[in-house]
């Protein structure tokens, strides 16, 4: 295929030093605790295969991913890590998890039973790891899956868990309660069930402190430059950088509104700048008169609709020798990190990371690209 840029100019610059500075700040944050790297939507819509060689070559042995697919994509780049897949095993695709080393994550009994009977198959029990339901109410074992371990242990001789997991639902806000009493819940379905390695933090959960870490913490977000700690310093550092030229620049002199809708209006004279980005790109359609960009020094708003190919932005603070077609416009950068972003469009930095287009021109930089 051609390459993208040629046809729009855009261009989205990848970090992975800044995504290996990130890892080992998480692994020092968390001492006592295995640092995995979670890689799940193409390591967070940032190119899954060069951000696991940076992990990788940075020390990371475990990795996590949500498909089978993602997991296959990356066995080849780490052909001795530990490959965990967070929604499990499909049934009937035991085999090829087999086949491939990979670790399904057991989300429910009947999982149990699928990878016993592979385990059966292969003539050993197969590797996994076990996930409990503490406050999520989404995967995992539920209480009475957890009742019927509880009272037959047996349940999981068929197979190896190599951690116990559960994963937490407001690790971003730490004064709430709910933290609190995932942790105890956890701490109490570990005493009813044999002892193994444990895993419970996300990229926020993290930054609760050791009492979260266990053997194994489970950032993903975090690795890309997602604030970990909202309403805090960012202690993690910026990845993504976003720019794309200016089209064309329409200078307005009459009453006239900007884009599909009409949303905004313009009286005095203006100066418009057109981007070759939009919604189709993953700039959320909801930045509608709401986002903003930089061009030079100069912060420049979105005005009107994002549509499907462009966005359009009033340039008309800016001086004209630095408004001119062709000039660059800084879309997200560490002006205008992806949090602020997502925030802009009432959403947040992991849905803008993960939304990132395949139109852009993607080139990765530091001395681990
Ligand atoms: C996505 C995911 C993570 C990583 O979460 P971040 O908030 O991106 O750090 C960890 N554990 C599970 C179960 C997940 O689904």
């Amino acid at each position: 295929m051609r390459d993208p840029a040629h046809a729009t100019g855009t261009t989205l610059t990848i970090d992975l030093d800044a995504v290996v500075a990130n890892y080992r700040l998480l692994s020092a944050t968390a001492p006592g605790a295995e640092c995995a790297g979670v890689v799940k939507a193409n390591g967070y819509g940032l190119g899954a295969a060069p951000v696991v060689r940076a992990l990788a070559a940075a020390g990371c042995r475990t990795f996590f991913v949500a498909h089978l697919g993602e997991a296959l994509a990356i066995r080849g780049i780490v052909p001795d890590a530990t490959i965990a897949v967070l929604n499990g095993a499909a049934p009937g695709a035991e085999g090829e998890f087999a086949a491939h080393g990979l670790l399904p994550v057991l989300n429910s009994l009947e999982a149990v039973a699928a990878w016993t009977a592979e385990g059966e198959r292969a003539g050993a029990p197969l590797p996994a790891i076990l996930h409990v339901d503490t406050g999520m109410s989404r995967l995992g074992l539920s209480d009475d899956e957890l009742d019927r371990v509880a009272a037959d242990p047996s349940l999981l001789d068929g197979v190896a868990l190599k951690w116990l997991m559960s994963h937490l639902a407001v690790a971003e806000a730490p004064e709430h309660p709910l933290n609190a009493e995932q942790r105890a819940r956890f701490g109490a379905v570990r005493a009813r069930l044999p002892v193994m390695p444990a895993s419970l933090a996300n990229s926020s959960g993290i930054f609760l402190g050791p009492d979260y870490h266990y053997d194994l913490v489970r950032p993903g977000a975090s690795l890309y430059g997602v604030n970990p700690r909202p309403g805090a310093a960012n202690a993690v550092q910026h990845v993504v950088r976003l720019e794309a030229p200016i089209l064309q620049l329409r200078s307005i002199g009459s009453p006239r509104t900007v884009g599909y809708g009409a949303t905004h209006g313009v009286t005095g004279a203006t100066k418009i700048a057109t981007i070759p980005v939009g919604y189709a790109d993953g700039y959320l359609r909801s930045l509608s008169n709401r986002g903003h960009a930089f061009l030079g020094r100069h912060k420049i708003p979105v005005v009107g609709r994002v549509s499907m190919d462009l966005v359009t932005l009033d340039v008309t603070a800016v001086p004209e020798a630095e408004a001119r077609p062709g000039a660059m416009v800084e879309v997200i950068s560490e002006r205008n990190t992806v949090d602020a972003v997502g925030a802009a469009a009432g959403s947040m930095g992991y849905e803008i990371l993960t939304g990132l287009g395949a139109r852009y021109a993607r080139r990765y930089v530091g001395a681990s690209a």
